[in-house]
């Protein structure tokens, strides 16, 4: 170890050449001599020695080396043979340059060294040859520069001059405030050197203690000695023997030292720390499949698609669809499942594989009679639709590939519009889908989104096939009327190509992309209304009206059809529940005033409910009853609140109680128990007379989409300027009916008796007001026009207009009454609402064939052909016309 105190140098050294190496004094070197010269020299000089002995070490450089060096000085100390070279001292950096004795390579000796002293030897024998070799540990003392070297035998030796400062000088030079602040720079670069490797191993506090008790000068030399620096700058430490020149020197490289482990350690975190995430993930994975096999639940995502590929080779897709899905596939399989097109490539291949390129479900042969029995086990009444679809099945079984029309059933809901749809798919003996076409406002809701978008999906048509999976299902284009079209495309145009058999054989869904054949599909479509189907479309149709059904027919249904099926549905029987026919009827009057009778069936299910309670609850009364045998069961207690009278039974003793009650008796619904369940009536008889009590009501019918209704008119007059008011969400057509309506009656208003003369005007400093409830619900047509005079004419002349009678037709400016449409659905709602009279266009008395006969016969039928004739019979006592008017 160095010490602080300067060694003895003596004047001549034996000199071990250091080959491109500098051993800088503090350092200690471990080196093997094998060279003879080298050899002869530490046995000379160390081992043979009682007491230890001092040498010199001296850089020495390769001649390539040399050439390219920076310290080389071709020319100075130059040969001097055996005799050796007085190389001149003191010029530090120069060198010394000595030709071998065979005069081969020249040898360029550095002309400063250092004196070293051996900490450690040992020597060795090499075996077969005997050749000796030592170990030698050396440590550096003090830097010495070269006088004149010289051979000693085979090694050299020197005679050398000390260049370190003496004890005094070095005291002197402590004081040199330069020094002190260099001193005080290396040794703060050296403790942050310190701290950084101290983080990295533990093992450098023997380190700190040298930074405090070894000299300055002494320690840049021990520093810079540990790093692994280039041999010019280990040879420029060594020729700094200024002392601020070796402390600048040695803080720079200290300096960088500490930077390069600064950027070498970022480096390593950064890698590590990348390393450390995927190597994360690698062995998160090999756990998630190692659990996976030990759950036995092998679908992880190569598993799945291989699935997937199987699954589509067995789906049966063309050839040239097999290709396109393969490439999909192939796409699929070089992705990563969390990459963000995976799912959607995944979704559209399970798509392709589910949707049925083949598969279709046999067809029997087409037993005519066994389709009509059904259609009349399932269907009351309705015999031309029946009809129709029996001439329908018998075409397809004659010419099965015939492509005959699309039967399109038009009517007001719950008239059995889907269900005859599915009883044709029973009777063929196909899969039935329903596809509801109501609001589809968008072309893409028909044909599906590319798969561009985000979110894309197919079609209804594409996604009904995947979800019925056979490609001839009986497919049912529910409320085809309700599309329409906007900026989003139209879906009629779509629909349009569906329907015909030119092109649905190669359908173009926009998300599937390839072409789907839709030909051997069975399309039925149904209609609220024939009138909004685009008249293209309507012509690939066959409609079949199906207008709405008397309450007679209503009645027949209920008890054929609707209880029979209610009662199943709740799990009921009619031992438990009977519901009589004046019942039934008291719910088609009072609770339901509708066309079909989808209302009428949900009634009797809120009637089954209740009766399912009420059975549940027996049963469990009665279970309990078998263990603890109860005198009074819950059934003689609802009973009793029922208001039926009790009877007391006497029960013999020893009887099992639980048999008295095994067949309890039915529950039989009354009009309590309506009221009840089903709540307070919700029309009446008195209805239309009630709310035509004031003058200026009259009563109209129209027809909307849930089939006839009736529609009241109000007109009320008030002061103001003679303007009209129209409210009631009405359209164009009925405001103009409204307008034409006021003026017939202004023109007409002395004759009417409305005014004294012709010349006063009707609406002189008065606004007029008409309403058309219920304001909500939107209106349009032409058929209220009789309706609006007779209301006007009631107003004018204050008299009630009659509540039993109700009126359609559309007026001409002159007065003539003009057929409209709907008559049956119109009478029918007539007769709905109790009314006894109707005022009908003459010219409509062939539609009232159509009207079933006990209907009609309800009913007195007024026809007509002019607005006078409507007044006539609007109100008691006739119309007061004055008999000079000019008709
Ligand atoms: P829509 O499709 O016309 O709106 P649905 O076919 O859904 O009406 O019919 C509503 C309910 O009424 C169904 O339960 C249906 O079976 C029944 N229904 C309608 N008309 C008849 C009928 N003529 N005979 C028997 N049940 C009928």
């Amino acid at each position: 170890m160095a010490d602080a105190v300067p060694v003895e140098l003596p004047g001549r050294l034996a000199i071990l050449p250091f080959r491109n190496k500098v051993l800088l004094p503090g350092a200690i070197v471990r080196i093997r001599c094998t060279n003879p010269s080298s050899v002869k020299l530490v046995e000379q000089e160390l081992w043979q020695r009682e007491e230890k002995g001092l040498i010199g070490v001296l850089p020495v450089r390769d001649s390539e080396a040399a050439a390219v060096g920076s310290l080389l000085s071709p020319g100075v100390g130059s040969d001097s043979g055996e005799g050796g070279s007085k190389a001149p001292g003191g010029s530090g950096g120069e060198s010394t340059k000595q030709d071998t004795k065979n005069g081969k390579e020249p040898i360029h000796w550095h002309s400063r060294g250092v004196a070293a002293r051996a900490l450690h030897l040992s020597r060795g024998v090499e075996k077969p040859s005997g050749r000796v070799t030592y170990i030698v540990v050396l440590e550096g003392l003090c830097r010495f520069s070269v006088q004149e070297l010289s051979a000693r035998g085979s090694y050299h030796v020197a005679r050398v001059s000390r260049l370190d400062m003496t004890k005094t000088e070095l005291e002197q030079a402590e004081q040199d405030p330069d020094l002190i602040a260099l001193s005080r720079q290396f040794k703060a670069t050296a403790m942050e050197l310190i701290s950084v490797l101290e983080q990295k191993q533990k093992t450098v506090g023997r380190t700190k203690v040298l930074l405090e008790t070894v000299p300055v000068y002494r320690l840049a030399d021990i520093f810079v000695a540990s790093f692994e620096i280039s041999f010019e700058e280990q040879l420029s430490m060594l020729d700094s023997v200024d002392l601020k020149v070796r402390l600048s020197k040695a803080t720079e490289l200290v300096d960088r030292h500490l930077q390069s482990i600064l950027v070498a350690e970022k480096i390593t975190q950064k890698v590590e720390g990348q390393l450390s995430k995927s190597q994360k993930e690698f062995l998160l994975r090999q756990q998630m499949r190692a659990i996976k096999e030990e759950l036995g639940d092998n679908d992880d995502d190569e598993d799945d698609v291989v699935a997937l590929e199987r699954k589509m080779q067995n789906a049966g897709m063309p050839a040239n669809i097999w290709k396109h899905a393969q490439r999909e596939l192939r796409r699929l399989r070089k992705m990563q499942p969390q990459q963000p097109g995976y799912s959607s490539s995944r979704a559209y291949l399970e798509l392709l594989a589910d949707l049925p390129w083949q598969k279709v479900s046999e067809e029997m042969e087409l037993d005519l009679r066994a389709a009509k029995e059904s259609l009349d086990h399932d269907h009351y009444g309705l015999t031309k639709v029946k009809q129709r679809i029996i001439e329908y099945l018998a075409v397809r079984k004659l010419k099965p590939d015939a492509r005959g029309p699309v039967l399109c059933f038009v009517g007001p809901p719950g008239v059995g519009k889907t269900s005859l749809a599915s009883s044709i798919a029973k009777a063929l003996n196909r899969k039935f889908i329903r596809i509801s076409l109501g609001g589809v406002k968008d072309e893409a809701d028909i044909r599906g989104h590319r798969r561009t978008y985000i979110g894309s999906m197919p079609g209804r048509l594409i996604d009904g096939l995947k979800r019925v999976s056979v490609s001839n299902p009986v497919m049912l284009l529910d409320e085809i009327d309700k599309t329409g079209s906007d900026v989003r495309g139209d879906p009629a145009s779509a629909l349009l190509e569906v329907l015909d058999p030119e092109q649905n054989k190669t359908f173009n869904d926009h998300y599937l992309n390839v072409p789907f054949d839709l030909s051997k599909v069975i399309f039925v479509a149904t209609a609220n209304r024939m009138l909004p189907i685009p008249p293209p479309l309507l012509d690939r149709m066959e409609v079949i009206e199906l207008p709405g059904y008397t309450p007679e027919e209503k009645l027949k249904i209920a008890m054929r059809h609707l209880i029979p099926r209610v009662l199943e549905q709740h799990g009921l029987s009619s031992t438990y529940l009977q519901i009589p026919e004046a019942m039934v009827k008291l719910i088609i009057e009072r609770y339901t005033r509708e066309a079909g009778v989808r209302n009428l069936e949900r009634n009797l299910a809120a009637l089954a409910r209740a009766a399912a309670v009420k059975v549940a609850e027996q049963d469990s009364a009665l279970r309990l009853g078998k263990e603890i045998q109860p005198i009074t069961t819950t059934l003689l207690d609802s009973r009793l609140a029922d208001g039926g009278e009790v009877e007391m039974e006497v029960i013999p003793m020893g009887q099992d109680i639980s048999n008295t009650y095994e067949n309890p008796s039915p529950l039989i619904v009354d009009e309590p128990m309506l009221e009840k369940v089903l709540g307070p009536p919700r029309f009446d008889d008195t209805e239309t007379a009630d709310r035509v009590a004031s003058p200026g009501v009259s009563v109209g019918l129209v027809w909307t989409s849930f089939g006839g209704e009736v529609q009241f008119v109000e007109a009320t007059a008030m002061v103001g300027k003679g303007d009209l008011h129209l409210t009631g969400q009405l359209g164009d057509v009925i405001k103009e009916s409204a307008q034409l309506a006021l003026t017939w009656v202004r023109a007409r208003a002395a004759d009417l008796k409305l005014s004294p003369t012709s010349d006063i005007n009707l609406l002189e400093s008065r606004d007029i007001h008409i309403h058309f409830p219920a304001g909500a619900v939107p209106k349009d047509g032409p058929s209220a026009g009789v309706t609006l005079v007779t209301s006007l004419v009631s107003l004018f002349s204050h008299r009630k207009v009659r509540a039993d009678t109700a009126m359609t037709g559309e007026m001409t400016l002159r007065g003539l009454v003009l057929p409209v449409g709907g008559i049956k659905d119109k009478v029918l709602a007539a007769h709905r609402y109790g009314i006894k009279r109707v005022i009908l266009p003459e010219r409509n008395l062939k539609d009232l064939a159509e009207v079933p006969a006990p209907i009609l016969s309800g009913l007195e039928i007024l026809l007509v052909k002019r607005i006078e004739e409507v007044l006539d019979h609007a109100f008691e006592g006739g119309c007061p016309l004055r008999p000079q008017s000019k008709l």
